[in-house]
């Protein structure tokens, strides 16, 4: 992912990734690092970085880009969104990347559904730990519990 191959690079890239909507202000990132810095999965993830990703794009990198896996492991927490001061998007700037890799065949159409899925689950499982917390005389720990044992089945079904 980190070798440059001037001969692959596509300068077109930037361009057609900001023609999509939401996507529009990919060249205003000025490489501060907030997104990256503020990324909760950025923090868990060494091979995670939003501005690494922006900076890719920008270079023309689109086959490493649309065919690494990182652009799967997005939270969809918006954090990046609501603090980059150039009002980048990156969270929208993820999903055309997503879309892109897809349509040019860099990964299953099913991927697509399958990472939305993920995502509401994800945020329901934060919802049932934070209820547990907050409310420790309610049922949410059975909740919680049942949700995994459930994610789990599908998971390895699959
Ligand atoms: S916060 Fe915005 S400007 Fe800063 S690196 Fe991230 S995308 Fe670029
Ligand atoms: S939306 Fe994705 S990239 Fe942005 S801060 Fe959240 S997890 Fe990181």
């Amino acid at each position: 992912m980190d070798k440059i191959i001037l001969s692959e690079m596509d300068a077109n890239f930037k361009n057609e990734i900001a023609a999509q909507p939401g996507a529009e202000h990919i060249q205003r990132c000025f490489t501060c690092g907030t997104c990256t810095a503020a990324c909760p999965v950025a923090e868990v993830n060494d091979d995670y970085d939003p501005r690494k990703i922006i900076r890719m794009c920008i270079l023309g990198m689109k086959k490493e880009v649309l065919s690494s896996d990182i652009l799967w492991m997005c939270s969809r927490c918006y954090t990046c969104y609501a603090l980059c001061p150039q009002g980048v998007k990156f969270s929208d700037v993820l999903d055309v990347l997503r879309g892109m890799a897809i349509k040019e065949g860099y990964v299953p159409k099913e991927q697509y559904k399958d990472a939305k899925e993920l995502d509401k689950f994800v945020q329901e499982l934060r919802c049932e730990i934070i209820n547990q917390k907050l409310h420790p005389e309610g049922d949410h720990e059975k909740k919680v519990k049942e949700m995994i044992e459930k994610e789990l089945k599908v998971t390895w079904k699959k």
